[in-house]
């Protein structure tokens, strides 16, 4: 007699898993190679397994735990399963990936799949928005198709997504399990690798029958700043999980894009699982696509110019209690900007008040040549900012004030006047007040402070800025930029299509191909609305 809890054969289930993690800003002059995913991530075979556990680090100085370690501990609760580790690797938001890297990442999770032997299924955790240079579709496609052919036509496949990912049909039909974090911020990896665990291995016991319907919207941006415990988000995740109560629905996703990519398909989408019920799910999608249109147009905050937000700095009785943090929303490092911005520095240099700012850029060329300086002394140099990030450049004369190698980044302190200004070898995060500590500074007494993150900052700034400007910059991150984009598929907030369903149409038949190719020197100024993204692939 076949034990239930035993997969075909009555012999254990064997089910690989893995991971291919980045997103991409195709903006940034930065590229990603190997070295920056073996830098950040890069596990396999018994290493893997054990991050893994409950008592691993699966992503180190992210989370302890998180889609891999929720995979392992539903095949663990499941009994009978034997979890196969392949390979995981992630890089921290940058540029496109080389097609070399790409490769090297694609053919070692293919050997590695070869390699495990006969499988029944395979679980991936994917981002959703990777992006490589010259590659037309969408690289989590040819990942998954890769796969297929790797392990065979009657495994079972599952993968998670990033809800910042952007969904086309090449991923959708490849899977027989999708499923999206909830959060923003993220904070439910492992539950996310839970529940696609779960799935899986309830599809490979015949206890399920996973079929699927999805609707793309022509959306790119909304939803305020897609926080998904805020209004007018909340709605859509709330409405989610009331859907799910239903025992014949399996699953409901909702991604609302990285909007720095080239993908010509991009837009938001929603995903709908039920157990055998097509009809079900069809009738589920059009529900919650029509939830998540109606939360599109919430206007974007205030945006402040550089030359404004210092005069709101000036005149702000916020900044008796703390430094105000300026935002810097174009340059911003989380999403994958190389951090290069020089117009704070520019505009501090030309400001009278003598405001005490702190100010990182990247310039690993200035960070050369000032790094081997003693502290102290006083040099002078060019700021030029990211190499072909096209920022103003900025003659500076100052002093050494500190220098920092740590976890954090490489990085000289160079004062100037009541100026800091933090020269940084690698895309600084100055996420945390230690930032500025390790560099001698106490954060409290500035009277601002630039950032190059969203949201994550204010968890460990909490006691610290009580004051929050966004500034644009013309960077990589431009929310303007993306909100002007010309599309040959009308798309909110640059148009404002009367109905969801007849983008939902194009979008899901266009499939993905490159709106541009990437410019590994983007112009400054208005032309960066971008033309050229009302035309795919060149
Ligand atoms: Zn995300």
């Amino acid at each position: 007699m076949i034990r239930l809890d035993l997969g075909r054969g009555g012999r254990p289930l064997r089910i690989g898993y893995g991971r291919i993690f980045h997103e991409a800003c195709a903006d940034s002059p930065l590229l990603t190679t190997r070295e920056n995913f073996e830098r950040m991530h890069h596990l396999d075979g018994e290493a893997l397994a054990r991050a893994t556990t409950l008592r691993g680090t699966e992503l180190k100085s992210f989370f302890p735990h998180a889609e891999l370690t929720g995979f392992a501990q539903a095949a663990r609760l499941a009994g009978g399963v034997d979890a196969v580790p392949l390979v995981s690797s992630l890089a921290i938001p940058s540029g496109p990936l080389t097609r070399e890297c790409f490769d090297w990442l694609v053919d070692g999770m293919v050997q590695r799949v070869e390699r495990a032997g006969r499988l029944d299924g395979l679980y991936l955790a994917l981002h959703g928005s990777m992006e490589v240079l010259g590659l037309d579709e969408a690289p989590e496609a040819v990942i998954l198709r890769r796969v297929r052919e790797a392990v065979g036509p009657d495994a079972t496949l599952a993968a998670s997504f990033d809800l910042h990912g952007n969904l086309s049909a090449p991923i959708v039909d490849a899977l027989d399990v999708l499923v999206a974090y909830r959060s923003n911020p993220h904070w439910d990896l492992a539950p996310t690798g839970f529940r696609a665990g779960n799935r899986l291995i309830r599809a490979l016991r015949g206890q399920i029958q996973p079929v699927h319907a999805w609707r793309k919207l022509p959306v790119v941006l909304g939803g305020g700043i897609n926080i998904d415990f805020l209004p007018p988000l909340r709605s859509v995740f709330r409405f989610m999980k009331r859907l799910e109560r239903d025992p014949r629905v399996l699953s409901t996703s909702f991604f609302t894009v990285h909007p720095f990519t080239s993908a010509a398909d991009l837009g938001w989408a929603v995903h709908v699982s039920t157990d055998g019920d097509p009809a079900l799910a069809e009738r589920l999608a059009d529900q919650l696509a029509e939830r998540a249109w109606a939360t599109r147009r919430v206007p974007l905050p205030k945006l402040y110019e550089v030359d404004e937000a210092l005069e709101a700095v000036a005149t702000s009785p916020w900044r008796r209690l703390g430094p105000v943090t300026l935002v810097d929303a174009d340059d911003i490092v989380g999403a994958g900007a190389p951090g290069g911005n020089t117009r704070f520095i520019e505009a501090l240099m030309r400001d009278g008040r003598g405001l005490r700012a702190l100010v990182p850029v990247h310039d690993p060329q200035a960070f050369e040549q000032v790094s081997s300086e003693p502290v102290g002394a006083t040099v002078e140099l060019a700021l030029r900012g990211t190499p072909g990030y096209a920022q103003p450049e900025v003659t500076l004369r100052g002093t050494i004030g500190a220098k920092s190698d740590s976890d954090l980044g490489r990085r000289v302190r160079l004062d100037i006047g009541p100026l800091r200004v933090a020269i940084c070898a690698e895309p600084p995060l100055p996420i945390h007040p230690k930032y500025w500590r390790e560099l001698g500074v106490n954060p409290r007494e500035a009277d601002l402070m630039v950032q190059k993150n969203f949201f994550h900052y204010r968890l460990f700034h909490a006691t610290t800025s009580f004051r929050h400007l966004p500034v644009v910059s013309r960077g990589a991150t431009s929310l303007r930029s993306v909100a002007v984009a010309e599309w040959d598929i009308p798309r909110y907030p640059s148009s404002d299509p009367p109905d969801w369903r007849e983008g939902d149409r194009a979008l899901r038949a266009a499939g993905r191909t490159r709106r541009q190719a990437h410019a590994p020197s983007p112009p400054s100024g208005s032309e960066r609305g971008s033309p050229s993204r009302s035309h795919p692939a060149g």
